[in-house]
């Protein structure tokens, strides 16, 4: 069994609790303290691989703060995550995305998806398919439009990371 952490990252209100908890225990949570930073675990089957995954679940207000830096340094894969809802919230992953390589030392190898939440709002989204198809061709990253309220593609985005994450760390 492979074991990996990756850390849940994005801008407050976007669905990063809700996502981590429909992803690990398969409910919805509407109202999650969004101040609670926690890590949990399960396991996921990807291409006959048994993966553990630790999943931390941040809770950071500012991009920029230290505390990101060292979650960064210690992570193996990142799901970097922005509300369909919320234009805003695509720079923060932007932000987020260039700290990574910076601290990552440039690697253009470094496992990453990008995850849009709240696909179910379909009369509030802000984001439209067109941007994603651009900004995922020009950052060379997987997107992937969820909703964690319908279940709708919550392990897809885990699996394809699971995936990058094989591939750059080769057995140990
Ligand atoms: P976080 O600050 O990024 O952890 O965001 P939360 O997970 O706490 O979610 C913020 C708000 O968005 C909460 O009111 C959630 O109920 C709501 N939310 C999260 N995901 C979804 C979703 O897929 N659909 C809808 N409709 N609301 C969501
Ligand atoms: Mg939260």
């Amino acid at each position: 069994m492979r074991d990996f952490n990756v850390v849940v990252l994005g801008a407050g209100g976007v669905g990063k609790s809700a996502l981590t908890a429909r992803f690990i225990r398969d409910v919805f949570i509407e109202n999650y303290d969004p101040t609670i930073e926690e890590e949990y675990r399960r396991t996921l089957q990807v291409d006959g691989t048994l993966t553990s995954l630790e999943v931390l679940d941040t809770a950071g207000a500012d991009q920029f703060n230290a505390i990101n830096e060292m979650y960064i340094k210690n992570g193996r894969g990142f799901l970097l995550v922005f509300s369909l809802t919320q234009e805003a919230s695509l720079r923060e992953v932007e932000m987020l995305r260039q700290q990574i390589y910076r601290v990552k030392g440039g690697s253009a190898k470094v496992p990453i998806v990008v995850v849009g939440t709240k696909l179910d709002l379909v009369n509030e989204r802000e984001v439209p398919r067109s941007t994603i198809q651009e900004l995922a061709a020009r950052w060379g990253l997987p997107f992937y439009e969820t909703s964690a309220k319908r279940n709708w593609q919550i392990s897809t985005p885990f699996e394809d990371l699971v995936r990058q994450m094989l591939s750059r760390y080769p057995v140990e």
